[in-house]
């Protein structure tokens, strides 16, 4: 039997760990993490499925990572978990003020892409008197990290897992453990002392807002960039994305986001705020998704499988990079001759 640490407890630290339980069947993971539901990056964001702000990793890569997630969630649909499992399905349309738009990469992993036509970009530009140049839709997803993590977390234990709540100050306090895998997403720079991570600060607003069915994103070259996401008890306003540490609801950031928002959808303006929140995204320059191994732990060697990085597409990745990363576990507990490449 094979002990396999993860650290984080987050979208991305609970699927790889159940996507090891699953691939490999004779090993014992044990989840140590700081935090947990409702408390991780994850429960702010607004669970929708689309790549985004994932940096220069490459696109093959993001739209294979990018299908698994969007399968698994379309199975667990189809199996009639949506409720217990916090998935929506819900038609997404992406719309830009900007000349040259070009289609993005990963359309054909999605149901019933296609482009708006003129007059429904005319159309949906007039109440806010915007002028919209381009636009798509596809059918997309919500999956709520605040509904699905105490639900991946019950399968987690029911496979034997185990979570302890402790921080991770060094890899050497696991080194008993055939493998480590980091999941610590924006922390990781600690641990780490990974320069490339960067936080993109996302404020939000979750408004009640019953009455609103559709979901849209602009994407504009003329600071109203926006997005109105609905989740299952309230409706998501955003946003933004800085480079910066500050947690703190900013009041033009408030602003900004209600007017862009109330711009298309007027009684937006006047909606039941439930809470402003901000969050950080772990933004890096590309995903980091591979082995390290440094001298010490067992056998003189201490494994790590990395898995971190994934900037505002987290839930969007999270199951195609737990499937690679369970395959990269399994990759470095069948490396008998490690110690030589040190
Ligand atoms: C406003 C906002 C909206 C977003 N919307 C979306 C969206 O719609 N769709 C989408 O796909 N993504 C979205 N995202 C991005 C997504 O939330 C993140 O990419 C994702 O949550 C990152 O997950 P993670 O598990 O890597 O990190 P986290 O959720 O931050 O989890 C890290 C885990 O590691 C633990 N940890 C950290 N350091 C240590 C340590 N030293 N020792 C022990 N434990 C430690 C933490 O306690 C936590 O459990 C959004 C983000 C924000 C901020």
């Amino acid at each position: 039997m094979y002990e396999i640490a993860v650290i984080g407890c987050g979208v991305i630290g609970l699927t790889s760990a159940l996507s090891i339980q699953e691939r490999l069947k004779n090993v014992k993971v044990t989840i140590f993490t700081r935090d947990k539901s409702p408390n991780t990056t994850g429960d702010i964001a607004a669970g929708y499925w689309e790549p985004y702000m994932v940096g220069d990793t490459p696109p093959a890569q993001i739209t294979r990572w990018g299908k698994a997630t969007y399968d698994y969630i379309l199975k667990l649909w189809k199996e009639g978990k949506a409720k217990e499992a916090g998935i929506s399905l819900i038609i997404s349309r992406i719309i830009s003020d900007r000349k040259d738009v070009e289609n993005p990469f990963w359309k054909d992993v999605v149901l019933g892409y296609s482009n708006l036509s003129r007059e429904y970009l005319d159309k949906f530009g007039k109440v806010g008197n915007r002028k919209f140049i381009s636009g798509f839709e596809f059918l997309s997803f919500t999956w709520e990290a605040s509904i699905f993590l105490p639900f991946l977390e019950q399968k987690f234990l029911m496979n034997g897992g185990v979570i302890v709540r402790k921080e991770i100050r060094d890899f050497k306090e696991l080194e008993d453990f055939d493998v480590i895998v980091n999941c610590t997403g924006l922390d990781a720079k600690d641990l780490t002392g990974d320069t490339k991570l960067c936080p993109l600060r996302g404020q939000i607003a979750r408004v009640s807002a019953s009455w609103m069915f559709y979901l849209f994103l602009i994407d504009s070259e003329h600071d109203r960039s926006c997005y109105v996401i609905p989740n299952i008890h309230c409706v998501i306003l955003g946003g933004t994305s800085q480079p910066a540490y500050n947690l703190e609801v900013d009041e033009v950031d408030k602003k900004n986001i209600f007017r862009n928002c109330s711009e298309l959808v007027p009684a937006l303006a006047t909606a039941e705020v439930i809470k402003h929140q901000v969050g950080l995204r772990p933004g890096r320059e590309r995903v980091r998704l591979e082995i390290e191994i440094k001298p010490g732990g067992k056998n003189g060697l201490l494994r790590i499988v990395h898995n971190y990085g994934h900037g505002g597409a987290g839930i969007t990745l999270s199951i195609g990079c737990a499937e690679d990363c369970a395959k990269l576990v399994e990759r470095a507990l069948n490396q008998t001759n490690l110690r030589n490449k040190l």
